[in-house]
């Protein structure tokens, strides 16, 4: 086993936060877990009494955040590993979902995430030493009709991941950006807020897409416990990567983004060469 370290990982109560957590405290590791109610703290501590620490914390409560992270390396000892995995997934055709929809999930998944690193940078800094993973999403990477604000949030935090990663590099901390593909977890389930129809033109296109994914639920590819035993690996690492896929589906479609990208460049070279001088 490598040596212990103390992860601070937002959202333990399901999914990847809750796997990710009972597999490094199985490894060792100490693990502050964030929680959104006294129940879940209760239940996350009873994983491993002492090892396994409960805060509560909704990550859009920006003013908390500091404070939060503060009480916990004063009381619980300094944070090695930040994962930013607290997360959901909003689904609706863009001009059916209100701005509203969009601010909530950029406030979640974006804001929310950043400011947890801002909270925890300078103590990261202060030491020299670190470790910052940001669950984004195979959707960070490629799109799908149907989830364009969860897309949007997702491209945002690779971007926001891997521009810190130069920047703290230099101070000796790393950033990855984990993003994996379809997972068993309550992503699709409880937590996916789904905006109502209201446009008949997107039926065709769009009613399939909500119906197979709510059918797919809880049936996905991607096992959660083996992405954290990936994420334990990352952390591990001596040189962990910028970025890491989970998933066959994840590298499968990403892949072919990727080349069919390079292939529109190739076809639109000439005009994009003809701006320059
Ligand atoms: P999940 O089982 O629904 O877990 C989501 C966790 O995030 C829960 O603990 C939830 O807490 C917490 N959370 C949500 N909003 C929060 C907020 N405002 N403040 C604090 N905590 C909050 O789903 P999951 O798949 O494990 O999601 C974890 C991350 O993985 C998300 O960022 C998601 O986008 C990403 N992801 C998932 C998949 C997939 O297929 N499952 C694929 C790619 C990326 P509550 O219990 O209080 O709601």
């Amino acid at each position: 086993m490598s040596a212990s370290k103390t992860l601070l990982i937002t959202g333990v109560s399901s999914g990847f936060g809750r796997a990710l957590a009972q597999e490094a405290l199985a490894a060792g590791h100490r693990v502050v877990g964030t929680v959104r109610n006294e129940q879940a703290r209760r239940e996350f501590e009873a994983l491993a009494a002492g090892e396994a620490v409960g805060r509560l914390l909704d990550v859009t409560d920006f003013e908390a955040i500091d404070g939060v992270v503060a009480e916990i390396e004063a009381n619980v000892g300094p944070v090695d590993v930040l994962v930013n995995n607290a997360g959901y997934g909003h689904e609706g055709v863009l001009e059916e979902s209100p701005l509203a929809e969009m601010r909530r999930q950029f406030d979640v998944n974006v804001f929310g995430a950043v400011a947890t690193i801002k909270a925890v940078l300078p103590h990261m800094r202060r030491r020299r030493r670190g470790h910052i993973l940001n669950i984004t999403s195979m959707g960070g990477h490629i799109t799908l009709p149907g989830i364009a604000y969860y897309c949007g949030s997702k491209f945002a935090l690779e971007g926001i991941s891997e521009a810190l990663g130069k920047e703290v590099k230099p101070l000796g901390i790393a950033v990855t950006a984990v993003a994996p593909g379809s997972f068993r977890t309550d992503w699709a389930g409880r937590s996916m807020v789904r905006t109502p129809r209201s446009i008949a033109d997107y039926d065709e296109l769009f009613a399939p897409i909500r119906e197979g994914r709510q059918q797919k639920s809880g049936k996905q590819l991607g096992d959660p416990v083996k992405a954290a035993r990936a994420m334990l690996q990352v952390i591990d690492s001596d040189s962990p990567p910028a970025h890491l896929l989970l998933g066959s589906d994840a590298l499968g479609l990403v892949r072919q983004q990727i080349s069919d990208l390079t292939a529109e460049i190739d076809r639109w070279e000439k005009t994009t060469r003809s701006t320059d001088g």
